[in-house]
């Protein structure tokens, strides 16, 4: 049984790769890019520990799992669509490569001051 995404004011089906997330591709990959937009800001601010990064290295594997999984499932989507997904997928990459970067850039600092 096919459902419709949960985002307000959208009608549109959620492919069974999302079933679990209640969205459209669409809402999927602006929650995504709204996530990495928030673990960018935190990894920027402050000194997230080590805890943190890996819990968000892990949210950034599963989500590009699942965009992976439903971009290849044979659902149809529009060319839009498509690179949407592509382009989401881009952000959850630099987002993992700030966090890399970020935790290098802390323990070295780490080694600097002990
Ligand atoms: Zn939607």
């Amino acid at each position: 049984m096919a459902e419709n995404c949960t985002a307000k004011g959208c009608k549109l089906t959620v492919p069974a790769g999302l079933a679990a997330e209640h969205l459209c591709v669409m809402h999927f990959t602006l929650v995504i890019e709204n996530e990495c937009a928030e673990m960018r800001r935190e990894t920027a601010l402050s000194n997230t520990s080590h805890e943190r990064q890996k819990e968000f290295m892990k949210k950034i594997s599963g989500r590009g799992e699942s965009l992976v999984t439903v971009a290849t499932s044979g659902f149809s989507m529009s060319d839009e669509l498509k690179a949407r997904v592509l382009s989401t997928l881009l952000t959850l990459m630099n987002t993992r490569e700030n966090i890399d970067r970020s935790a290098m850039r802390q323990s070295a600092m780490r080694r600097f001051v002990g």
